[in-house]
């Protein structure tokens, strides 16, 4: 079990596998004023920096459960790097459906909200394993502007225009499900650069090791016309955000 290889490949050096940069994502931890010994359940956490630097810094604990077997790897890593491995743990496995033994006081799922079939059925999923008066967070992107035509949202990775809102309708939804956003903290442009760049130099150090793999023609297709439709769609129409909520 796995996700398809190519994010496998293009995101193999990423440390955070969003918009995020390291101090947005320390910026979060504080503004949810997390307290020592707090639970931490993250779907899809990648390669496990929320967690492992939350325990760092703020002393939670967490478990991580995500489909990459390479990202989970890294994930368990990263905390031994940190000194963390006895405060989270990483399951490599697919995030749909799990509910935590024991509940949280935190339940994350940030840029990878298909697990739960949407946000809505994100924020569902997280409930299961959310204490009372615990917080859902969810990562999710947004359109700074709406793109004109469907054809532009295809240019930014989404299936159509519908598939993502503007910000306060995306605020408001929440708000529709029966929860109060009480933190957001939003990405900016650099964080997207930091996330859509670091992949053309992995992607081209990657097809000069490997020229002859199966997906060397895509990856190369991709290197080649990433940087410019990065540069003319996603860059400017898509925003990115964490979102703090919890139940009215
Ligand atoms: N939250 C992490 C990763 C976001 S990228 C971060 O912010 O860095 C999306 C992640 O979802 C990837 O790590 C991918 O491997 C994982 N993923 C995709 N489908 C999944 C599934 N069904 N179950 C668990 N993880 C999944």
């Amino acid at each position: 079990m796995d996700i398809p290889r190519i994010f496998n490949i293009s995101e193999s050096a990423h440390r955070i596998h969003n918009p995020f940069t390291p101090d947005k994502l320390a910026s979060l931890g504080a503004a949810l004023r997390l307290e020592s010994g707090t639970r931490v359940l993250d779907l899809g956490s990648g390669s496990g920096e929320m967690l492992c630097t939350w325990a760092r810094d703020y002393g939670v604990i967490g478990t991580g459960v995500d489909m990459s077997q390479l990202f989970t790897e890294q994930a368990k890593t990263r905390a031994d790097e940190l000194g963390v491995a006895n405060q989270v743990k990483f399951i490599h496995g697919d995030a749909a459906g799990y509910v935590s033994d024991e509940k949280v006081g935190v339940a994350a799922c940030l840029g990878a909200t298909w697990i739960g079939g949407g946000v809505i059925g994100t924020i569902e999923l997280l409930a299961r394993s959310l204490r009372t008066g615990g917080i859902t967070l969810i990562g999710e992107p947004y359109w700074r502007q709406l793109p004109p035509t469907e054809a532009i949202a295809k240019e930014c990775h989404a299936g159509s225009i519908s598939d993502f809102l503007l910000l306060p309708e995306l605020l408001a939804s929440f708000g529709h499900a029966g929860y109060d956003v009480v933190e957001m903290v939003l990405a900016d442009q650099d964080g997207w650069d930091r996330y859509e760049a670091a992949k053309w130099l992995t992607m081209r150090r990657w097809l000069d090791a490997n020229p002859d793999d199966e997906l060397a023609k895509d990856v190369r297709a991709k290197l080649t016309s990433d940087p410019e439709r990065y540069a003319a769609y996603a860059r400017e129409y898509l925003g990115w955000g964490v979102f703090a909520l919890m139940r009215r």
